[in-house]
């Protein structure tokens, strides 16, 4: 496999498979930064790939969940030969409690040189919430809380005290009257209503803009070379420990530098973090 030149994709068609207008952010970055040329198939159901409000659960990892949307975008848009998919996942976070881990995935495949290229973007969520509601009062601290209308809201029923969508599911719920007559609805017949955030990309600002990110993650990637074999997504992964300490220059847990491998010919580097240095209230001896 040759590698490619960096204005490979300039002008080439690439299908991406949405229904949620994830176009709106990918398509002008990849557009500006790569050439590409984003088109969206019409009427694309990529629900049926699963979906946050727990109707249709999500069956594998996101990476295998974006390399089945741009299979099907491929079949949609067969003369295309780039396909591009995003994909979101939420868990908890590995340190801190009562908080979620959004990570955004957007991939790239290319049908012709057989190049499969991610950008990932991982933070915090704490935009990811739900509540269970008991009165108006609380359904309107709580929307106002996490941004409604920009950010949308899904509004379920509780079975056994778990948030239960066969009970009752409202997604469409684009003003204060339409949200606080569908809590009535359900405070008037069980006492109780679930709110949560509406995850989908375009009722979720916060996620919009993760997408970019992860958007210029996957441009970085493609701009990151091999220096051996001239390969993209030559980045930096996982990090390694043992930036000096700045009083008695022994190692610390800092991370000196992240480990950068090629899967294609397995030329390993490390590349530096900028500072030299680590404070000293990292280091076991200066400050035990
Ligand atoms: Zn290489
Ligand atoms: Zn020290």
């Amino acid at each position: 496999m040759h590698a490619p030149p960096l204005d490979a994709l300039v002008g080439r068609t690439a299908v991406l498979a949405t229904m949620h207008h994830k176009e709106r952010v990918i398509a002008p970055l990849l557009g500006r930064f790569l050439g590409l040329r984003v088109q969206v198939p019409p009427g694309f159901d990529s629900d049926r790939f699963g979906t946050f409000s727990r109707e249709i659960a999500r069956t594998g990892s996101a990476l295998e969940a974006a390399r089945a949307k741009i299979a099907a975008g491929f079949a949609q848009l067969p003369e295309a030969r780039v396909g591009l998919a995003s994909e979101g996942s939420f868990g908890p976070h590995p340190e801190l409690p009562f908080v979620s881990m959004g990570l955004e995935l957007v991939l790239l495949v290319d049908r012709d040189s057989g190049l499969e290229l991610a950008g990932w973007h991982g933070a915090p969520a704490p935009y990811a919430t739900g509540e269970r509601i008991t009165d108006l009062a609380g359904l309107r601290e709580f929307a106002t809380r996490v941004g409604f209308p920009a950010q949308g809201l899904i509004v379920m029923g509780i079975a056994d005290g778990q948030p239960t969508p066969t009970r009752a599911l409202f997604k469409q719920l684009d003003t204060w009257d339409a949200l606080e007559a569908r809590v009535s609805t359900l405070l008037a017949e069980h006492g109780e209503a679930w709110v949560e955030t509406d995850l989908r990309a375009h009722r979720c600002p916060h996620r919009m803009r993760r997408i970019a990110r992860a958007s210029l993650a996957l441009v970085r990637a493609w701009r990151s070379r091999c220096p051996a074999c001239g390969q993209p997504d030559f980045v930096p992964g996982e990090p390694v420990r043992g930036l000096p300490c700045a009083w008695c220059l022994a190692p610390t847990t800092l991370a000196r530098g992240h480990r950068q491998h090629c899967r294609h010919c397995g030329h390993e580097a490390i590349r530096p973090v900028r500072r030299m240095l680590a404070d000293p209230a990292h280091c076991d001896r200066c400050n035990p």
